[in-house]
């Protein structure tokens, strides 16, 4: 068994002329929290979508457990283990909450867990209600109940807390916790809140421009001359 769930190795993706993603290194390790930190147009979206099938690198190659899964389909990475939410809300508007986790469960074969499902996400009691109803919150929740009902090891979470007040923020932080533990889950997560992001990553990856310009604990990020210049800014963390 392999002590890293994930690895990218040198990882480059470049859009006509520019390079979003610039020689990426990266390895996971199992049950853990990463966050990804870095300014916009960092090329933290297009890792994940590296990572998940949506893009083929120009060069690179990812490994997951131990295989080499570079050129595989996203279908395919979503049946291995790897599944993901957006930057952008991404559920089905009309369909009722329960409906949307069915979706998934269906393709899986594992229509039994959907009380399961709908209880560790505290969904249970809206789960008739329309998705375009739900607050924007639980929407991001929502998308992690569906990413999760692919019953994934490792979750990429692109942004769960954009445009989510605070007292949502906390039961979502709450809820990433409990994944982990509860679920094993390697985790990692693409967020700006960087009391969010100091709160539960055990490791923090800074990228700036398609490359890493630091990697490393809380502390020595939160102490990382670099980062503070190019993005953290006074922010005090
Ligand atoms: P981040 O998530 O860190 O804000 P992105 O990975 O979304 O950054 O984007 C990195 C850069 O790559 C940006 O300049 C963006 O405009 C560009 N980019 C991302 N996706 C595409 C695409 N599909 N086509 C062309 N350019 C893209
Ligand atoms: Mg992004």
């Amino acid at each position: 068994m392999n002590s890293l769930i994930l690895e990218t190795q040198n990882l480059t993706k470049s859009f006509t002329g520019f390079t979003a993603v610039n020689n990426v290194s990266l390895s996971f390790k199992p049950q853990s929290i990463t966050a990804i930190i870095g300014p916009n147009g960092a090329g933290k979206t297009t890792f994940v979508n590296l990572c998940t099938g949506m893009f083929k690198p120009d060069s690179g190659r990812i490994i997951f457990n131990g295989e080499d899964i570079t050129n595989f389909s996203p279908e395919k990475r979503v049946q291995l283990g790897i599944s993901r939410t957006f930057q952008i809300v991404n559920i089905f508007p009309k369909l009722t909450v329960m409906q949307n986790v069915k979706i998934p469960l269906l393709s899986k074969g594992r229509i039994e867990e959907l009380e399961n499902i709908l209880g560790i996400f505290q969904l249970g009691e809206k789960k008739d209600v329309p998705a375009s109803e739900l607050s924007h919150g639980d929407q991001k929740i929502l998308e992690m109940a569906m990413a999760m009902a692919t019953k994934p090891k490792i979750l990429f979470l692109d942004e769960p807390m954009a445009g989510v007040n605070p007292a949502e923020r906390s039961r979502i932080v709450n809820l990433i916790k409990d994944l982990r533990y509860e679920e094993k889950l390697t985790i990692i997560i693409v967020e700006h809140d960087m009391d969010v992001v100091f709160r539960i990553a055990q490791r923090i990856t800074v990228m700036n421009r398609g490359s890493v310009i630091a990697d490393g604990t809380p502390d020595e990020i939160r102490n990382n001359a670099t980062v503070k210049e190019i993005y953290l800014r006074g922010v005090e963390v």
